[in-house]
């Protein structure tokens, strides 16, 4: 069987250093926070070039602390997408605004600026842009539309670390930008992690208060926060993996072009990628008619595959009540759930086995043009 994703191969490659950054930790007497934490928060920050980073307890976190730093709560809209993972809208929940959900747009599946515009209102105080799959949203237009409505911009790069945009690192040119280290995505711990980036002091600041309850360095609360904290053990790992995050991301682009080739001339909508953007493949998505149909092909084929994702954040029970949606609805979010299928994708699956993914789709899907996006008559 080849898996979706497998931490565990990642593992294995960095297994001597890995071990010996855990013993390291294990005689270090410090467990959470203290010195490993702050090395990889520096690490971190200079990679993605940010001035700060500061490490949470996953991702989810990560935004709702962002949120609150930046001072939206009960009473506040944020703008975001229903196609994502569902911690996103999840996040501005938990904040006590109201996720106010856009569509995406029918090539990159990441949000359409002209759905921002529309969904605007007195009280909107943030746009989260997720930089879904691996690849960059259209920040140029989002920043524009955030820096002419005076909205704060969170970049969710949960799938998309180490992804870039010219040449600058997603997560720097937000307000904040906000990760995940869950152990398949592309920078990825051995349990959950998270952290913001920024290069506002202040929101740096008031993100290590809230982190630990609110406490200013005397251990004194001035405002009410929570505890989420990165532990020792997953910065000294992350530590270990992040000198090699642009290797592997190199490698799960070289996987996708293997599959751009293979798989092209079947009728399938592969993955577009946005111009002047560097995709890191968190997912390799693609999209087709007979879904359903190619993945049980595939399952018995010994392919694992996903799909990201089967129910939109609007129609998730308990969410649906919470989240406002445009008049129009939301039908590219709708249309893609049907559609879509992820492939196997990390950076340790070889080529032997990317060429086995292949086989197995074109044995089942022969002939027709490629459309490029969703087509028209799906929406
Ligand atoms: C994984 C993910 C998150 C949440 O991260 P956790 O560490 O699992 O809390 C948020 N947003 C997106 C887009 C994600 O893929």
């Amino acid at each position: 069987m080849i898996a979706l994703a497998s931490p565990l191969a990642q593992f294995r490659v960095h297994e001597t250093e890995i071990r010996a950054a855990i013993d390291r930790v294990l005689t270090a007497n410090t467990y959470i926070l203290g010195p490993e934490v702050a090395a990889f928060e520096r690490a971190f920050a200079g990679y993605c070039g940010a001035s700060h980073a500061v490490g949470v307890a996953n991702g989810t976190d990560a935004l709702i602390l962002a949120m609150r730093a930046l001072g939206i709560g009960q009473g506040d809209e944020v703008i975001t997408v229903s196609h994502t993972a569902l911690a996103t809208v999840a996040a501005v929940v938990a904040a006590g605004a109201t996720p106010v959900l856009v569509d995406v747009d029918p090539v990159y599946y990441t949000i359409n600026p002209a759905g921002i515009e529309a969904a605007i209102t007195d009280k909107t105080k943030a746009i989260i842009a997720v930089h879904l799959y691996g690849q960059a949203v259209d920040l140029p237009a989002i920043q524009a539309i955030a820096r002419r409505h005076g909205l704060k911009l969170i970049e969710d790069c949960a799938q998309a670390t180490g992804a870039r945009l010219g040449d600058k690192v997603l997560g720097s040119m937000g307000d904040v930008g906000c990760f995940s280290f869950y152990p398949t995505k592309n920078l990825g711990g051995i349990g959950d992690g998270g952290m913001i980036v920024t290069s506002d002091q202040a929101v740096a600041e008031r993100v290590r208060r809230l982190r630990e309850y609110g406490w200013n360095e005397k251990r004194e609360a001035q405002e009410i926060g929570v505890n989420s904290r990165l532990d020792a053990l997953q910065a000294a790992i992350l530590g270990v993996k992040l000198p090699h995050l642009d290797a592997d991301n190199k490698r799960r682009a070289a996987i996708a072009a293997r599959y751009d080739a293979g798989l092209a001339g079947l009728g399938l909508t592969l993955p577009a990628v946005r111009p002047g953007g560097r995709h890191v493949y968190h997912l390799y998505v693609l999209a087709c008619g007979d879904r359903d149909g190619l993945q049980k092909q595939l399952a018995a084929d010994g392919v694992g595959t996903g799909i990201h994702y089967p129910l939109p954040a609007h129609l998730q029970q308990g969410y649906e009540s919470l989240v406002r949606l445009p008049k129009g609805g939301l039908p590219v979010t709708t249309a893609l759930v049907f559609r879509i299928l992820s492939l196997p994708m990390y950076p340790e699956l070889g080529d032997e086995d990317a060429k086995r993914v292949v086989d197995a789709v074109r044995s089942r899907c022969k002939g027709a043009a490629a459309p490029r996006g969703i087509p028209a008559t799906a929406l």
